[in-house]
């Protein structure tokens, strides 16, 4: 190994030390060929009760049920479990920023981002929709993945879905321009269909890189794969929705999804009593 990748491998190797990734192994060269790279894992760790210092410190291995163990309840919201944010495997050379001191920007994370090709939603992708809003936001929503709508102006929620979520914070009493919104993935799977394991894969560590950067107090989650991506939580939306969550330090909450709403108008019960309890979270201490 010659002095300058030893200086870039030393470099990649702290800016992971720095996020709380300790171990590594070298994935084996791929049937082409190419020349192995080397993988950060996370060290497995269980769930606790514990809440984490640092929303980015190693995360958990993620029950595929219910969160586990409890959490006595803080009041004036009850905290239904405690969840480390995810730090899903990554290569070191292909998501990770350059190094840098001190916390990131979502400038530096749309730089880093740049015209992605990580996920095979890039050659059909019109516009790469990386989030909008407050950068110092309280409240970040998580959606799914841009529609045609979004796709075509590189705004989250600006279709009949958007409309909707905008008229569900207008009536709490919260401006979208407060607020900021992002999804899961940042560009539109074709047809609109539910992003691939693989593309959220390749995506959610912008995501997880954009919610630590703004550090709201509240995250919420649109929908089952804005749960299971940032809460690893698989079970039913409508069973787990309106629960408080610790999530790093800041706390998350599981709603349905408008378009699902838009699809059974009867369950928008559900969405304005959980932003009803979005605002009291938020005007609480
Ligand atoms: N649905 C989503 O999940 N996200 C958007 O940005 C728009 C519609």
């Amino acid at each position: 190994m010659n002095n300058e990748t030893r200086k870039e491998l030393t470099a990649w190797l702290e800016f992971y030390q720095e996020l709380g990734v300790e171990g590594f192994y070298r994935r084996n060269p791929t049937a082409t060929g190419s020349a192995p790279i080397l993988e950060a894992v996370r060290p497995p760790q269980p769930m606790t009760a514990d809440p984490p210092k640092h929303a980015l410190s190693p995360a958990p291995t993620r029950t595929a049920t219910a969160p586990a163990p409890l959490k006595p309840a803080v009041p004036p919201v009850p905290v239904t479990a405690v969840i480390r944010p995810p730090m899903p495997v990554v290569s070191l050379f292909d998501a990770a920023p350059a190094r840098r001191s001190g916390p990131e920007t979502l400038e530096q994370i749309r730089q880093d981002l740049g015209d992605c090709r990580r996920c095979k939603l890039a050659p059909t992708r019109k516009t790469i929709v990386f989030g909008d809003g407050n950068p110092h936001a309280e409240l970040v929503f998580v959606g799914e993945g841009p529609g045609a709508d979004e796709d075509e102006q590189g705004l989250p929620f600006v279709g009949r879905a958007g409309k909707l979520l905008n008229r569900m914070m207008e009536m709490v009493g919260l401006k979208r321009q407060e607020v900021y919104i992002c999804n899961v993935v940042k560009c539109r799977p074709p047809g609109n269909r539910t992003p691939e394991t693989d593309e959220v894969e390749a995506c959610s560590p912008f995501l997880y890189r954009q919610i630590e950067a703004i550090k709201p107090r509240l995250v919420c989650c649109l929908g089952a794969p804005a749960v299971r991506t940032v809460l690893g939580i698989k079970e039913g939306i409508t069973k787990i929705h309106g629960r408080f969550y610790d999530f790093g330090s800041t706390r998350a909450l599981a709603t349905v999804h408008p378009a699902y709403v838009l699809r059974n108008p009867r369950e928008e019960k559900i969405l304005r009593e959980d932003f009803e309890k979005i605002r009291d979270f938020l005007q609480g201490a």
